[in-house]
């Protein structure tokens, strides 16, 4: 191990770019008495010239010691246990320096201390033993998140050649590629989002330990799987981070997406990039709604030849939403929002008389229309129908239902004029506000 790290001049970090809140922690550390750096993502994104997203900062204290120091600090995780300090309306994770792994002669981790769980495939299940600043850099992940950043000194530690892979805009894992992608499969999924985010390449024995490992991506537990996927596809890069996962085989390891399902995936995601280039909301549920899209339609498909009723769509959608490791745990608020977008495509495709007040004024009709659009522009239903919805936004209703298609209920005429005389009696409600 190279102890001692090069101390490198850090010229190219503009020090008025560092956030003022990260810099009081860090302070406010040192003058408790405990060496504190900025370290990881930030540095990385400064050296590269990138915006870091957020700041994180590694200390010898312990998570009790921090919150001694700031007191508002929350600790929080159990199999990385960190502490979040609140400065003004900013959250930084300080984490303290973890010791490295035992090893047994082949160097495969083992458990050794307390505070470290390795399962029997050699991956890690807790780390909660505290070490040196030297211990810490070499467990973490890829060499350009292993820079510390010293804001008084304005200096750079670099104990494992991180400067070496910023110059050559590459992410390497630090140590035996295959071992530490076993080690935490979610460093798989980590490579793939920073590559695809900052337009990294990949060092080609990182990329090569991918193949070997990518069936252990179904070991990490749900919820961390969750929280990858918002940064993986809720970041602003979330076209190319998939892109970039279908490349390595990953599409298909993590979301049993078969290639000639990925359309609407592929449309959802050049959405959100869209909007989020445009500060307009986002939600995690709206790109289930079109991950798990294939899989409902296939499970609908299966549970009825004609039109499946209200039940059928109910079972689809709970077992494309809960199937075999589907492929994520999902919160409840978002499993809520996919069934309703999902609930609301019949009454759009049908624009029933009956239906079409009820469907612009229910609460999901915006993110319904908005898949609607996305299956349009897949080729799964005509154009003109999104077309349809989007001037029924601006419309009175009376205008709206007046331009029913005539071949709305073809089969049924007396059913039809009953409904165009209820039609006509709700012309005196008022108009539907437009909810563009
Ligand atoms: P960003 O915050 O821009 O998404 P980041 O690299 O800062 O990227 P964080 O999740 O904030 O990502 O992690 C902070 C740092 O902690 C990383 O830079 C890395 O040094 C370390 N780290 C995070 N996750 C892992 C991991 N799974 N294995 C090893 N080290 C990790
Ligand atoms: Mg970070």
């Amino acid at each position: 191990m190279n102890l001692l790290p090069q101390r490198l001049a850090a010229t190219a970090i503009d020090s008025a770019c560092v956030s003022a809140n990260a810099i009081a922690v860090v302070r406010g550390l040192r003058t408790a008495g405990f060496d504190a750096y900025l370290v990881g993502g930030c540095v990385r994104d400064m050296l590269l010239g990138a915006t870091p997203k957020d700041f994180d900062v590694a200390t010898e204290a312990t998570p009790e010691q921090v919150r001694e120091v700031f007191p508002r600090a929350r600790l929080v995780g159990r199999r990385f246990r960190i502490a979040h300090v609140r400065m003004r309306r900013e959250i930084i994770e300080v984490s303290t320096y973890r010791r490295a792994l035992e090893q047994d002669a082949g160097g495969q981790p083992v458990n050794g201390h307390a505070g470290t769980s390795v399962s029997a495939q050699g991956m890690l299940l807790r780390d909660n033993d505290y070490g040196t600043i030297d211990e810490d850099a070499f467990r973490r992940d890829f060499t350009v998140n292993a820079l510390y950043y010293d804001p008084d000194r304005e200096e750079v530690l670099d104990y494992c050649d991180g400067r070496r892979d910023i110059d050559a805009r590459q992410l390497r894992l630090i140590g035996d590629p295959e071992r530490r992608f076993r080690e935490d499969p979610v460093r798989i999924l980590r490579a793939i989002r920073l590559a695809a985010k900052l337009d990294l390449a990949l060092h080609p024995q990182t990329e090569a330990a991918i193949a070997p490992t990518r069936e252990m991506l179904a070991e990490i537990p749900l919820a961390r799987l969750f929280d990858e996927f918002t940064k993986m596809f809720l970041g602003g890069h979330g076209a190319a981070t998939f892109d970039w996962l279908g490349r390595y085989g990953l599409v298909q390891a993590l979301f049993k997406l078969p290639k000639e399902s990925r359309a609407m995936a592929e449309l959802a995601l050049a959405n959100t990039d869209r909007r989020l280039a445009e500060d307009k909301p986002v939600t995690p549920g709206f790109l289930l709604a079109a991950f798990l899209w294939p899989a409902y339609v296939a499970r609908l498909a299966l549970a009825n030849g004609g039109q499946p009723s209200e039940e059928a769509r109910e079972r689809a959608a709970a077992a494309a939403l809960g199937g075999p490791r589907a492929n994520i745990a999902i919160p409840r608020r978002h499993s809520a929002f996919v069934r309703d977008v999902w609930r609301l495509q019949p009454a759009l495709e049908d624009r029933n008389a009956h239906t079409v007040a009820a469907t612009l004024e229910d609460r999901r009709f915006r993110a319904a229309y908005d898949f609607l659009l996305l299956r349009a522009a897949a080729g799964e239903v005509p154009p003109a129908l999104g077309t349809w919805w989007t001037e029924a936004q601006t419309m009175p209703l009376e205008d709206v239902l007046a331009q029913l298609p005539a071949e709305r209920t073809p089969r049924r005429p007396r059913r039809r004029r009953r409904r165009r005389s209820r039609a006509a009696a709700r012309t005196t409600t008022p108009a539907v506000a437009p909810t563009a």
